[in-house]
């Protein structure tokens, strides 16, 4: 009944495909489609996250290696996988991961695992040393949700991350055409550059959200605006057709 939908992470310069970011979903017999925000909470109350998570792993890094085996360079180039709290204390993290970068056979910095904000500033050393061990690994992390938590700047420069997910918040509020938005936003963008790490800004949802982060320099950019989270037939359309062309013919 679990499956992984991926959304599209788009290149702001170019407009295409540069990664995917594997979303779970639950088709429940009777109740019909359960949202990860119903019941990836509850998945992590009663300990099965660790089972999912490894699950979801696995089949979103054999996926992207089928997708660079018969795409070659239209592929994605990397995997975003979300990794919770629960999970990042579970010791078999370390060995899921190491697994399913050897049975798919994908290069390990092409999988890049997404710690929340809140999870990521926990600001205990053990949480660290976890994030140094799959950084040893050589997966790539980013932290989610970037903007929305207590993060304390100072501590940001501790982490061991490669890539900030500017939170949806953020880019809501570019709509509605607040100066003060956009500065913030732009800022955001710029603290990440001048720590070298890339900005993925998620949500977006119309052309001047777009156009406002691009101006910005913001790397990547996630949303309605270029594609819902997509089964993977769906996704491996999208890697043939055009954008504009996809979308004409559903
Ligand atoms: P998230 O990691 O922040 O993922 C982004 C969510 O925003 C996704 O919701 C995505 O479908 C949605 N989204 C993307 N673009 C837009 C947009 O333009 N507008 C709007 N309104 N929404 C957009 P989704 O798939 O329902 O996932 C919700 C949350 O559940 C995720 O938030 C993540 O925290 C968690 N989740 C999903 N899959 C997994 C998983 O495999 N493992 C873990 N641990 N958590 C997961
Ligand atoms: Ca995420
Ligand atoms: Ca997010």
């Amino acid at each position: 009944e679990l499956s992984v939908h991926y959304q599209p992470v788009i290149d702001l310069v170019t407009g295409r495909i540069a990664g995917v970011e594997a979303l779970a979903r639950w088709a429940h017999p009777t109740l019909g489609p359960i949202m990860p925000d119903d019941f990836i909470p509850l998945a992590e109350e009663t300990g099965l996250i660790s089972e999912i998570g490894r699950e979801i792993l696995l089949r979103a890094c054999q996926q992207l290696a089928q997708w660079q085996r018969t795409y070659l360079h239209l592929a994605p180039g990397f995997l975003t996988v979300n990794v919770s709290g629960r999970q990042l204390i579970d010791p078999s993290l370390l060995d899921d991961v190491q697994a399913a970068l050897n049975t798919s056979g994908i290069s390990p910095n092409q999988l890049i695992l997404e710690i929340t904000e809140s999870v990521m500033f926990a600001n205990d050393e053990a949480a660290l040393e976890r994030l140094h061990d799959l950084k040893a690994l050589g997966v790539r992390l980013a932290i989610d949700d970037f903007g929305t938590g207590y993060s304390s700047l100072a501590y940001l420069q501790r982490l061991p991350v490669d890539i900030l997910k500017l939170d949806k918040n953020f880019v809501d509020e570019l709509e509605r055409g607040k100066l003060t938005a956009s500065a913030i936003a732009n800022a955001i963008v710029d603290l990440g550059h001048n720590l070298n790490l890339q900005v993925i800004a998620e949500g977006i949802e119309t052309d001047r959200q777009a156009r406002l982060l691009r101006n910005g320099h913001c790397d990547y950019g996630q949303g309605y605006l270029f594609d819902r989270p997509l089964p993977p037939e769906q996704l491996a359309l999208r890697l043939v057709v055009p954008h504009a062309l996809a979308r004409a013919t559903g």
